[in-house]
């Protein structure tokens, strides 16, 4: 199982208004005209992506998004859990340089083995994958690489490709399309409109959590078993997801390769 980023926060009826939507991102809509070809080098990775939004336009989009989980998932009130979960977040974003900004750990009252971000440094985590988390670095691998999402800029860039290719946005223009980022954030399923992160995606994730975790101090070894017992325990996967995320046995090989390339192994 490798559904850690599959979690689509289940946003229940009544479902998004389209004018709550269009709300949203008044006042954070701001005009992006770029060529097509032009890409910006991510300084986190490297590499070259294709955005045409903001992140503050991403994280605005977020924000209510974000509202509307915490309203309809309860979340799981074990304050030592909640305080182990934000110590290990902090961790982890400190080992990614982000210490300085806000970021926001929450414990959700569900048996899903699942975590999800929201840009904006908004992380969710479900009591399943809590319970089976029972060393710090386990839960440091997934924070790691939710934090990475984040780094990446992955949204962002799941809103830039979709939206190139939809016509609608040609009329829009200067507007972000509030359907597509709703997809991008993951909350897209009740416009038809679904957008998981690519693969390539998820593994820069990966890589940039095991760096993350090396940095906090944390024995990125670990993210190996972690991975093994997801693995294990995942039981049936949606065969939707099984085309958009890496195989189990090919990431842990691909984490492998990683940790023994950085001098951190042998692993
Ligand atoms: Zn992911």
């Amino acid at each position: 199982m490798c559904e850690i980023c599959d979690a689509r926060p289940k946003i229940q009826s009544p479902v998004w208004q389209r004018r709550d939507l269009m709300r949203a991102f008044a006042g954070g809509a701001a005009a992006f005209v770029l060529p097509a070809c032009e890409t910006t080098t991510n300084p986190e990775t490297g590499r070259g992506q294709f955005i045409i939004v903001s992140d503050e336009q991403m994280s605005q989009a977020a924000l209510q998004a974000w509202a509307q989980v915490r309203q309809q998932t309860p979340a799981w009130n074990n304050r030592a859990a909640q305080d182990r979960l934000r110590r290990v977040g902090m961790r982890v974003a400190q080992g990614a340089g982000r210490a300085s900004q806000a970021w926001e750990f929450e414990l959700f009252d569900s048996p899903q083995k699942n975590a999800f971000v929201l840009p904006g440094n908004k992380v969710g985590f479900y009591r399943g994958l809590y319970e089976m988390s029972e060393r710090d670095d386990w839960m440091a691998t997934v924070l790691g690489h939710e934090v990475g999402h984040v780094t990446g800029r992955h949204a962002a860039e799941r809103y830039s490709r979709e939206a190139a290719t939809q016509t609608v946005l040609q009329v829009a223009g200067s507007q972000i399309n509030s359907q597509i980022a709703m997809a991008a954030l993951g909350l897209g399923a009740q416009f038809g409109l679904s957008l998981p992160f690519s693969r390539e995606q998820e593994s820069e994730a990966d890589i940039l959590g095991l760096n993350y975790m090396h940095a906090a101090g944390f024995d990125v070894k670990q993210a190996i078993p972690f991975w093994g017992a997801m693995s294990a325990g995942g039981g049936s996967r949606p065969p939707e997801f099984i085309s958009t995320h890496p195989d189990p046995t090919t990431r842990i090989e691909r984490i492998r390769g990683h940790i023994n390339s950085q001098g951190w192994g042998p692993a």
